[in-house]
């Protein structure tokens, strides 16, 4: 068993709902062994800043529904840097840190390779609404933000119906499209335009005209973030040209990222938090905790960071499918 004393909780980069219910399991699960939580205030850059928060069994109660971060959350270009880093080390041991658990995406999880590199042990949670990490099926906040766009997109459908028209849909996922393409399928969309494959306009305005020939009174395409064509340029392209359909863009944007976690992410987020601790008390660190075949996996931290996707043929074959 490790000698750590205390150690300090952190979340980092975009948020995620389902960070607030991590963060306690993380405080009370060390609780329960003796050892205290330090937070950091807004990530990475709280860090070199020292804004430190002592956290304890009381200090999280009432946070496990709420949606954000009860920490704050920053992006910190600084961290890069390796004298940043060594400033974070400093700072950590000012504050008699044993061992810190990042609770973030792929850049956070970079963050906190890094800094396991440099010699501080480091547990990471897999939390993000893209679920771009590799190596895990499920991310902290992934399943609320697909259940929040297909509450919008089901909304739009409904609209979409009664006017005959055309919705390209923009859904958030950054580099990935696996949001945008389980929205897709969750709501029956027509068409999912995604990073992972690339797409001539006129494909697009094709399925539009076909769809409409096959007698649909709607039509839903929805376009992840990082897709190419952009859902804008699609925009502009599809009213540039003859459509059967009245074109209208939404962009849902920041809407995904917020709001009461899903029971999923409640119960993810409960159980990676108490594993990050074990993890990091059994000295097994330089991992990140995530989910895979209904179990709880230590991923490697270079591993979990390493391109992965998780838009496989067969789910595209079977979105395609079920657009007819
Ligand atoms: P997410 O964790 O949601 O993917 P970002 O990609 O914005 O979010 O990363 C969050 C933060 O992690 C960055 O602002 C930076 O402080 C830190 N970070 C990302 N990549 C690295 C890296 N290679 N080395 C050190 N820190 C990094």
């Amino acid at each position: 068993m490790s000698e750590i004393q205390r150690l300090a909780v952190l979340t980092s980069g975009g948020d995620a709902p389902g960070m607030n219910a991590a963060i306690r399991a993380v405080v009370r699960a060390a609780a329960a062994c003796q050892v205290e939580t330090v937070g950091v205030r807004d990530g990475f850059a709280g860090l070199l800043a020292g804004r430190f928060q002592p956290l304890d069994d009381r200090s999280v109660g009432g946070i496990l529904h709420r949606g954000g971060t009860i920490l704050g959350s920053t992006r910190c270009p600084d961290f890069h840097t390796f004298e940043a880093r060594e400033r974070a080390l400093i700072a950590l041991g000012e504050q008699d840190v044993g061992g810190l658990v990042v609770i973030g995406g792929d850049g956070s999880q970079r963050g906190a390779l890094a800094l396991h590199q440099m010699g501080l042990p480091v547990v990471g949670i897999a939390s993000t609404i893209d679920n771009d990490l590799a190596e895990t099926e499920a991310t902290i906040g992934f399943d609320t933000a697909l259940n929040t766009a297909m509450s919008a997109i089901d909304r739009l459908k409904d609209t979409a119906t009664s006017h005959h028209r055309a919705f390209l849909v923009e859904v958030m996922g950054r580099n990935s499209g696996y949001l945008a393409l389980l929205a897709a399928l969750a709501t029956g969309a027509e068409f999912a335009v995604l990073p992972e494959r690339e797409m001539p306009l006129e494909a697009v305005a094709d399925d539009i005209q076909a769809s409409y020939a096959r007698g649909k009174a709607h039509y839903i395409a929805v376009v992840a973030e990082g897709a190419k064509p952009s859902a804008n340029t699609l925009a502009a392209y599809l009213r540039q040209h003859p459509c059967a359909f009245d074109i209208r863009l939404t962009v849902l944007g920041h809407v995904q990222r917020g709001g009461s976690p899903s029971a999923n992410d409640r119960l993810l987020a409960s159980r990676l938090g108490a594993a990050a601790v074990s993890a990091l008390l059994a000295e097994r660190e330089g991992v990140v905790v995530g989910w895979r075949a209904g179990a709880v996996v230590e991923i490697g931290m270079d591993a979990a960071v390493a391109p992965c996707n998780k838009v496989t043929p067969e789910l595209l074959e079977l979105a395609d499918m079920l657009a007819r």
